[in-house]
């Protein structure tokens, strides 16, 4: 059997660890850090992440600023909002809840967002900083799930890894940072032929697809470790509903290494990583290295 790597501790302490820094920050420097969050519309699930941010803000000992805005806002409304929150000393870091409503143009409102203030990480210029291995903000997902590797394999160098997916907030976000980590790096995704051969020789897999449980356990190398991002909600036999992950967990805890499983392995590092690039914002905002504050 695999090692379970434990996302939801090791989460746990990242954010304790946040929450002593925010207390230096405060006691030193006088300073609180402020994450702005946006929720345009009802959306169900989007209702849910909102609440979840806004709680572990608040635990963290850092200011939690919540914009609910009705589904029919404007884009020019939106849009005043953010430069609002962009011009406020208070606010470290915005976040726009995605999706959003048709109306509202997703590339305008993410690249309205000053780039110093974008803690998802998804504004060009952060984009760029990425790939081109300078010093932005790093998506969130991706930055936990390179957290959980670098926790259970130590240094990545040299390592074959495959990423499964190359959409825009976690696929090839993760290819930047694995490379960044000096792997080498195959990017799979819906037209890829041979995924599971592909699959097959890599010491590092990360699953970021949508598609419950497609990887099974004979496309893993035995002793791979495996980074499940999948989000899945599928119905049981007797009707009740249960979340997998895009791994099938079931077959390749039998031959991976290690393996996070779902819930409890990447999920919960994404609002803890969202915290950490909120206070990472409010330290370089203010010239404080975040090292420093121990
Ligand atoms: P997406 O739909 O934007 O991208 C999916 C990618 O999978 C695409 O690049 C596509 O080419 C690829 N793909 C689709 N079918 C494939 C196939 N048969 N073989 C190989 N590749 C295929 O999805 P996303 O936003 O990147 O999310 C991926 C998964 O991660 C979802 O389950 C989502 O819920 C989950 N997710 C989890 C977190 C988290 O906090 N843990 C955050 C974001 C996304």
């Amino acid at each position: 059997m695999s090692t379970i790597i434990d996302g939801k501790a090791f989460s746990a302490n990242l954010r304790a660890d946040l929450a002593k820094k925010v207390t230096i920050l405060k006691d030193k420097h006088n300073i609180t850090p402020g994450l702005a969050v946006i929720l345009v519309g009802e959306d169900p699930a989007s209702q849910v992440y909102v609440r979840s941010k806004g709680k572990q803000t608040a635990e963290a000992g850092m200011n939690s600023y919540e914009h609910k805005l009705d589904e029919s806002t404007s884009q020019e409304d939106l849009l005043a909002l953010i430069d609002k929150l962009n011009n406020d000393a208070d606010v470290h870091g915005i976040l726009v809840q995605l999706p959003l409503p048709k109306h509202i143009d997703e590339f305008t409102v993410i690249n309205a967002v000053a780039a110093h203030k974008d803690v998802d990480g998804f504004h060009l210029s952060n984009v760029g900083l990425l790939s081109t291995g300078g010093e932005g903000i790093v998506p969130c997902t991706p930055l936990g799930s390179t957290m959980l590797l670098k926790d259970q394999l130590g240094n990545l160098s040299g390592k074959k890894a495959i990423v499964i997916g190359r959409s825009n907030i976690v696929g090839k976000p993760m290819l930047a940072l694995l490379l960044k980590e000096s792997c080498t790096v195959t990017i799979a995704h819906s037209r890829t032929q041979n995924l599971e051969d592909e699959c097959r020789q890599a010491d590092i897999v990360v699953a970021a697809v949508g598609i419950p449980e497609m990887v099974k356990g004979d496309w893993i190398k035995p002793g791979a470790t495996v980074i499940d991002v999948g989000i899945n909600r599928i119905e049981k036999e007797d009707g009740s509903t249960k979340l997998v992950g895009d791994v099938d967990f079931g077959t390749a805890s039998e031959v991976a290494g290690a393996i996070t499983p779902v819930p409890g392995g990447v999920g919960p590092m994404t609002i803890a990583c969202l915290l950490h690039n909120a206070v990472q914002q409010a330290c370089r905002i203010n010239g404080i290295e975040m090292d420093d504050l121990a």
